[in-house]
């Protein structure tokens, strides 16, 4: 007889979640997953209303630009216009799609699938909140030996008049009708993103930042050069502004700037951060510790200041991002179950995370910034390159791309390595790798290009900007 239902108990079927209780189960652990929002939730944020969909609308809005820089290159015809309900018809369809995919991934694996909130009612204990047959709230316990909090974050909105007219990025994707024109709140990924979409797929954007300049963290030139490809494509953007309050008028929404000025929006996009998802979670039941924001306290191996309680992902606030949670949920299943077979357990370095921010022009960047890398190893040489792309020579578009290498001067290793372009998520993801290895600027320079593309500039940096 067990002395546990399970050996493993998932709270959350997002990337995490997901990761860590199918291959808990691989390894012959007893594994179930609680989603709060059922078989629809399964996948998480990233896939219902994050990267996916994100990404999806960011295609869409792309197409805008192909129709227009086409005449360049020969093609004729009238401008195509958008259909926001085929639009998110069709992205409400593969999202279901990836729902299913997600959940026979789960029962493939053999991980016991539940549907409800789960919170803790015992040290060992998760009590799931369920209906009845007759739909009547009811409840189910489980008993498990380890638990998993992987329950992501949610959006953060400040407290201002008429903040219930705000919309977050969770109603964005399924606004209606389309928002001609958008007042977006934020200079995060999810603001900038947002803004660039909504500007592609035709809207008047307005994006208000309450710093000097959007991005805060990324390189410097970087930001600037960025912020100034969204504003040369449409994007209003306002720096060292805020919002007082929203108004409801037969208009739209009025918006009260702080610098006494007024914006009319038919939505208002707040993307001012998120927040570690524990509410009504009963941690203090158990007496896991949170910081300050929330967030679960983990150590190394993600592990709380309850033995068998682990957390990763969102809800540890640490960085964002669905290929962390990811990796983490290995570190946790190889922790606690054995590493597969002839492999050694996981580890998660947080040093040189590739990102990229869907911006029109995408941002991909991978290690330090300039100033970190000057902080850190004190002299860096910088290599510097910008360029219309060839695509742009007979597209009339006046897109420019940006792209930046930090080299620690002392040992020639690139430390930093930055692109504003296109596609430059697809073209740093190779470039991480060889810093990961610790490639020198000998070792690029050494690299043979391929040509005619934008990725070869990073290896054809002869001449240094600057010490
Ligand atoms: P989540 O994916 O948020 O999953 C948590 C799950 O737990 C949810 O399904 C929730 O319903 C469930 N849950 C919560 N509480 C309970 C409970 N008590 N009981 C049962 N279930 C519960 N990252 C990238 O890498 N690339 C991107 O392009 C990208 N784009 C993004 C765009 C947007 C608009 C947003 C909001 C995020 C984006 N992210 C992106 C971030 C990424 O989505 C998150 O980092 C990732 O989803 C975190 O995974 P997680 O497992 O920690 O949590
Ligand atoms: P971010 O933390 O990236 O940005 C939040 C923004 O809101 C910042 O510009 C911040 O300003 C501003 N802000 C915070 N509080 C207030 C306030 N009270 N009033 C006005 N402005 C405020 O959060 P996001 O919501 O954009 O995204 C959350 C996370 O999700 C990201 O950090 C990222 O990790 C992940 N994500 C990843 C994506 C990707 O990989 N492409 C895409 C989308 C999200 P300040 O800088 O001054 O603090």
């Amino acid at each position: 007889m067990q002395e546990h239902d399970f050996d493993l108990f998932v709270i959350g079927g997002g990337s995490g979640g997901v990761r860590a209780a199918r291959m808990a189960a691989q390894r012959g652990a007893r594994v179930a997953l609680a989603e709060a929002l059922g078989t629809d939730g399964l996948g998480g944020t990233c896939v219902n209303v994050g990267c996916i969909p994100k990404k999806l609308y960011s295609y869409a809005a792309h197409y805008a630009d192909a129709f227009e820089e086409s005449h360049g290159y020969g093609w004729e015809g009238e401008k195509p216009t958008l259909n926001w309900d085929t639009l998110k018809t069709n992205r409400a369809k593969e999202i279901t799609r990836l729902n299913g995919v997600y959940g026979n991934l789960l029962r493939g694996s053999g991980v016991t699938v539940l549907n409800g909130f789960a919170r803790f009612s015992g040290e060992h204990e998760i009590t799931l909140a369920t209906l009845n047959a007759d739909g009547s709230p009811g409840h189910q316990t489980f008993t498990a030996k380890h638990i998993l909090i992987a329950t992501g974050g949610t959006p953060f909105v400040p407290h201002f008049h008429g903040r219930e007219h705000a919309i977050t990025s969770n109603e964005v994707f399924d606004l209606s009708p389309f928002p001609q024109r958008l007042l977006v709140v934020g200079g995060g990924y999810i603001a900038c993103e947002f803004a660039s979409i909504f500007n592609g797929l035709g809207a008047q954007v307005t994006q208000l930042y309450r710093g000097e300049q959007v991005l805060r963290g990324f390189d410097d030139e970087i930001r600037h050069f960025v912020a100034s490809e969204m504003a040369k494509s449409g994007v209003d953007l306002r720096l060292n502004a805020g919002v007082v309050g929203i108004d409801k008028t037969a208009d739209g929404l009025l918006v009260k700037l702080e610098d006494g000025n007024t914006v009319t929006a038919d939505a208002v996009l707040y993307a001012t951060g998120r927040v570690p998802n524990v509410k009504d979670l009963g941690l203090e039941r158990v007496g896991v510790a949170q910081g300050a924001q929330g967030e679960v306290l983990v150590n190394g191996h993600y592990q709380t200041n309850v033995p068998h309680v682990y957390a990763v992902g969102d809800v540890t606030n640490r960085v964002q991002l669905t290929p962390v949670a990811l990796g983490e949920a290995m570190v946790v299943v190889d922790h606690l179950f054995g590493p597969a077979a002839g492999k050694p357990a996981r580890q998660m370095s947080y040093d040189f995370i590739p990102t990229a921010v869907f911006t029109h022009p995408n941002i991909g960047t991978v290690g330090l910034t300039e100033a970190q890398a000057r902080e850190r190893h004190g002299a860096v040489t910088i290599f510097r390159s910008e360029f219309k792309a060839l695509k742009h020579t007979l597209s009339g578009s006046s897109e420019r791309t940006l792209m930046k290498l930090v080299v620690d001067t002392a040992s020639d290793r690139v430390v930093g390595l930055h692109m504003v372009g296109a596609e430059a998520g697809e073209i740093v993801q190779g470039f991480a790798v060889a810093m990961k290895a610790g490639a020198t600027k000998a070792v690029f320079d050494s690299t043979i290009g391929i040509h005619p593309t934008a990725a070869e500039e990073f290896v054809t940096m002869r001449e240094p900007t600057r010490h």
